[in-house]
């Protein structure tokens, strides 16, 4: 069998079990157009409270492949951020020094990988704001790799340019209806040339029925495009 050209990964962002409802709905959109085995990114301390394990297990599912997404999302408010997006985006990585930023990603994996008896080898910095040195503390620690906001950056230091399109930018009108048109420009230029196209779908997304409808005609259009929907291993392996 010869492996697609045209690779497309869903990522569902800022799962954690206060929202497991909606990361169910999250699944089941994608599922519908069989991209049925998404990255399931993972915050095990969401704002600073710790899950249960028990939670954390339900959470992540056989057909998912976890992704440590930091370990509270938290960060101190950014009047930029409040200002922009009418809410504090939570990059809780951006400004860590080394030692900090090891002993959250240690933990993290440590609580995610113990709940769900499988192995975390994949890591996204939450907002994908991470200093430089972040990259190389997930190669010492036997990261696979990051989700970048360009591409995955795997630990070997092979990088595959991997688009995200996301629909999460906050509550403000103007800023949320600006992001809608630049997805809207950019989704001909990656249906004509994009050999990898992530699709990024946050809680918040499915709250919203122009968002659910806007993520089903964007993967229909990928998959009717050529995108073949595969999990991070496949992209990984050099498919
Ligand atoms: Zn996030």
């Amino acid at each position: 069998m010869t492996s697609p050209k045209r690779l497309l990964l869903v990522e569902i962002h800022d799962a954690r079990p206060a929202e497991a409802e909606t990361i169910d709905r999250l699944r089941s959109l994608a599922a519908e157009t069989g991209a049925g085995r998404p990255a399931l990114l993972v915050t095990p301390e969401w704002g600073g409270a710790r899950a249960s394990r028990r939670a954390l297990a339900r959470l992540v599912t056989p057909s998912d492949t976890p992704v440590l997404h930091g370990l509270t999302h938290d960060a101190p408010p950014s009047a930029f951020e409040r200002l922009l997006y009418g809410d504090a985006m939570g990059s809780e990585f951006a400004r860590l020094g080394r030692q900090e930023a090891r002993e959250r990603i240690r933990r993290g994996r440590l609580l995610l990988g113990e709940a769900t008896g499988r192995r975390v080898e994949w890591w996204c910095a939450p907002r994908w704001r991470e200093p430089r040195h972040v990259r190389g503390l997930l190669a010492e620690l036997g990261f696979e790799g990051t989700l970048g906001r360009r591409a995955l950056l795997l630990s070997s230091g092979q990088t595959h340019a991997a688009p995200v399109l996301s629909f999460d930018h906050g509550t403000r009108h103007i800023v949320v209806a600006a992001n809608r048109l630049v997805r809207r420009l950019r989704l001909g230029p990656l249906l004509r040339s994009a050999r990898i196209v992530r699709v990024a779908l946050h809680p918040r997304d499915a709250t919203s029925p122009s968002t659910v409808a806007e993520v089903r005609n964007l993967l229909a259009a990928l998959t009717s495009g050529g995108f073949v929907p595969v999990d991070l291993a496949t992209i990984a392996g050099g498919a």
